[in-house]
């Protein structure tokens, strides 16, 4: 994505000039600037071999391992992922307190060409003037004149009438050139969306950022795969199952569980969230590099020790609440407050967007937790640390 428009410029070279004179000049403070200058000078292996796959019917070429933004605080790191040719990011209003799509936007800077954007729309916004106020104010934050790929989370749930306004909002958005592409984003009731965009005929949908990993159930990699035969490009998020410490295993699973995602070809891309320079080489590495056994190992003991906290959203135990309690979301905010994310500020958001009788205060007079865990998990323990943590 780079050096070929540079003449006269390998990729390197053009790193090294493009490094003193862009992200090291622009952003950063000195002594970070000089940490960049000389990781990208010093270390060959820090520059990625880039490998590329299409987007479905977007058409979009991606690098297969591209830049979840939702944790990187400083926008050096996210711009030096670009200079070096990642070149699709992912960010969202709501991550960081609101400030996401700001470190996107002083990261994209006099960049712009060279990356694709998606970001979301709020789930609160219902009418078509809330999802186009959503979408202007992004592109003002962002300083762009186009968002590449607009989502939405979750349709299958929505109620009709959203769903013609943010239809609509969104055509009108697209035929003003200030969209490119209209996607969604699921991190539950994967099944149901993949399958929703797979039969929709209008396909009005293009992408779908869906959360995927080794622990996912064999549906949603069918339901993956139907929904890339229809053109439905698939952008896989969580690949890290939480990205939760490991500093107990003695071994970093991270890389093994993006290449078992990337394993699938329908997959055209992953977003890990990276927060600095080690994460962005150690996530990046993984381009090209095949899935072998001693990864699969690595998965089995990072599995082991997880799975006595490990929540993938299944929302199965919330049959059995009589009070509607929202369990797999506010074991979700949980992951976003205790897992890897230690993100509290997104964890309390995503809280606080329940219903209040949808958190774990409905728990307070209630005789006893009569919702079970298909994995064992001890609910009534989330919901009481959920009421510590994140209220
Ligand atoms: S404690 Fe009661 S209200 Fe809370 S999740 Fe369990 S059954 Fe539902
Ligand atoms: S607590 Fe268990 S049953 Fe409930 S959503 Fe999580 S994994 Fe599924």
């Amino acid at each position: 994505m780079i050096s070929p428009t540079k003449k006269g410029m390998n990729r390197r070279t053009f790193i090294k000039t493009g490094m003193a004179g862009t992200a090291a000049a622009l952003i950063a403070p000195p002594a970070f600037a000089d940490t960049l200058m000389q990781i990208a000078v010093s270390d060959p292996d820090t520059i990625p071999k880039l490998v590329y796959r299409t987007l479905g019917r977007t058409g979009l070429k991606v690098t297969v391992v591209s830049f979840g933004a939702m944790l990187t605080p400083e926008p050096e790191v996210i711009r030096l992922a670009i200079e070096q040719g990642v070149n699709y990011i992912n960010t969202a209003r709501k991550y960081m307190g609101g400030k996401n799509e700001e470190t996107v936007g002083k990261a994209v800077k006099g960049l712009r060409d060279k990356v694709f954007i998606a970001t979301k729309v709020l789930s609160e916004s219902r009418t078509k003037t809330e999802i186009i106020r959503d979408v202007e104010t992004s592109l003002k934050t962002l300083g762009t004149d186009y968002i590449d790929v607009i989502q939405v989370h979750d349709p299958t749930g929505m109620e009709k009438q959203k769903i013609v306004e943010t239809r609509e909002a969104l055509t009108q958005l697209k035929k003003q050139g200030k969209v490119r592409f209209c996607g969604v984003t699921t991190h539950q009731n994967e099944v149901a969306v993949l399958n929703a965009l797979a039969d929709d005929l209008d396909q009005f949908f293009d992408t779908c950022l869906v959360k995927y990993n080794f622990k996912s159930e064999k549906a949603v990699l069918v339901a993956i795969n139907r929904a890339a035969a229809v053109g439905v490009g698939i952008i896989a998020m969580k690949t890290q199952v939480g990205g939760y410490d490991t500093t107990g295993l003695g071994i970093s699973p991270h890389q093994a569980a993006l290449k078992w995602v990337l394993q699938n070809p329908n997959i055209t891309a992953a977003i890990p969230g990276m927060r600095d320079l080690k994460e962005l080489k150690e996530n990046t590495s993984v381009m090209g590099m095949p899935f072998k056994y001693a990864d699969q190992r690595r998965l089995d003991r990072y599995a082991e020790a997880i799975d006595p906290f490990y929540c993938n959203f299944c929302g199965i135990c919330e049959l059995g609440c009589p009070r509607g309690v929202e369990i797999s979301t506010i074991n979700r905010a949980l992951m976003y407050a205790e897992g890897g994310y230690r993100d509290l500020s997104l964890a309390r958001t995503t809280y606080a967007d329940l219903p209040k009788h949808a958190t774990a205060a409905a728990c307070m007079d209630c005789e006893g937790c009569t919702a079970h865990c298909v994995n064992g998990l001890d609910i009534a323990a989330k919901l009481d640390r959920a009421r510590t943590v994140l209220a």
